[in-house]
């Protein structure tokens, strides 16, 4: 099923696969393994121009759309979810508020190096206090003599603490404290909050600013996962990021469109999955045969293969629907939720294929199973996708 893919969409596609196959799966055992950061993986991402898929070509980026993007990341999930996360966290999640909300001169000061690659990005939402309640954040910007003065702390944030890292775009509230309704209640409706959130910039090496040790993970081991502690950290009034007091807007927006990413990843693991267990089947021999030729085997990679096909169009639906300018809330949250659990079931199936090799970290599957459960949990729980999505359906 090829979705009727224009010949750019292909092109990008197989250009993925290749650069997957050739540079990433030869060391993503290794890089899980040593949880080191993929940098010379990122490089070759950006030299390719896979670190700014969706931005316009005048700062470097690709200006392709939205389906074309989750192709690419689709495709590098299917062989390593360490190096996936970080293109994606860094295009979806850090690069996209600059691109929506910059000034010319934030566009101008940080687009090029995120697009090249050169610097990554991150956005700081997850507070110790504020997690699915994102609303809930307790870090403060306070403006004094042309300044914001920030305090607080971010929990669980990718890309910040890397050699490249460039900027966090952090939300934080910057005016009035009362508390209303839970956030949570209207994660469905893009309503701003009762409460003063804005997002603003903060470039890494500023005082003040401390990301902290990487966290010991699951899964995800070669991707930079941090607490982030910010204490008297000034940043020029001009790093605000769109309006004042708009930023619960604009984070419902990014986690829109950062779900369709995580959606396309965890399709792209589950294929990953599918893959190597068929091709496992097809070599391992018991009772006198190849195990794919027992009905057991051939029920589960059919079942496997039957969900990924309708999940995937799931997928591409929600980036079409973005791309037309059509709304997308609903299609993106049945997106995420329907192949979060997708990844977590074809994974746990593709290591009972394998048997005991399965639980042993040479075979692919036995990473991949690591790293499939962050997906019902990041972007978005799947209890939250429930809450996004029966509030879209008037509940
Ligand atoms: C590896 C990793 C990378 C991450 N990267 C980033 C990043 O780059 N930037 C960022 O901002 N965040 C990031 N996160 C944070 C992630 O988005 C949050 O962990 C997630 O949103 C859940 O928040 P929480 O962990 O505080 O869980 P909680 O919100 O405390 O939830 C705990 C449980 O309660 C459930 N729950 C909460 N409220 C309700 C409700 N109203 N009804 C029913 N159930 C409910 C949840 O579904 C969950 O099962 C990352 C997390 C991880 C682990």
């Amino acid at each position: 099923m090829d979705f009727g893919l224009t010949d750019e969409q292909r092109l990008l596609r197989d250009t993925v696969r290749d650069f997957a196959r050739q540079e990433v799966a030869p060391v993503a055992e290794e890089l899980d393994r040593e949880k080191a950061f993929p940098y010379d993986i990122v490089a070759k991402l950006g030299a390719l121009g896979l670190m700014g898929i969706p931005f316009p070509e005048e700062y470097g980026g690709g200006g392709a759309d939205t389906l074309s993007y989750a192709l690419a990341v689709e495709e590098l999930a299917r062989v390593d979810s360490s190096v996936c996360i970080t293109m994606a966290a860094h295009t979806s999640l850090g690069t996209m508020p600059i691109h929506l909300w910059g000034t010319d001169e934030q566009k101008n000061d940080w687009l090029p190096d995120l697009c090249a690659g050169r610097r990554l990005a991150a956005f700081g939402l997850t507070e110790p206090e504020a997690g699915s309640d994102a609303g809930a954040t307790r870090t403060r910007a306070a403006l004094d003599d042309g300044e914001w003065v920030i305090d607080g702390a971010k929990q669980f944030i990718t890309n910040a603490g890397t050699d490249i890292s460039g900027c966090v775009t952090i939300t934080a509230l910057t005016g009035a404290e009362e508390q209303g309704a839970s956030t949570t209640a209207r994660l469905g409706s893009a309503s701003q909050g009762p409460r003063e959130i804005s997002n603003l910039i903060v470039p890494n090496g500023t005082p003040g600013y401390e990301p902290g040790e990487p966290y010991r993970k699951m899964g995800w081991n070669a991707s930079d996962t941090r607490p982030l502690s910010f204490e008297d950290c000034r940043v020029p009034e001009s790093n605000l990021l769109g309006r004042r007091g708009e930023g619960f807007k604009q984070f419902l927006h990014i986690l829109d469109g950062g779900r369709i990413g995580v959606a396309a990843m965890a399709v792209g693991l589950a294929q990953g999955a599918l893959d190597e267990a068929i091709s496992y089947a097809k070599e391992r021999r018991a009772f006198g045969k190849p195990i794919a030729k027992f009905q057991a085997i051939q029920a589960k990679v059919a079942d496997i293969s039957a969900q990924l096909e309708a999940a995937r169009l799931l997928v591409y639906r929600a980036a079409l629907e973005k791309d037309a300018g059509q709304s997308f809330t609903l299609t993106a949250a049945q997106a995420k939720l329907i192949t979060g659990r997708l990844a977590v079931r074809a994974c746990e199936e593709a290591v009972q294929i394998h048997g005991g090799y399965g639980y042993i970290e040479e075979y692919p599957v036995c990473r991949f199973y690591r790293d499939a459960k962050i997906l019902t949990i990041g972007e978005g729980t799947d209890e939250v996708q429930q809450m996004v999505i029966a509030g879209q359906l008037g509940l």
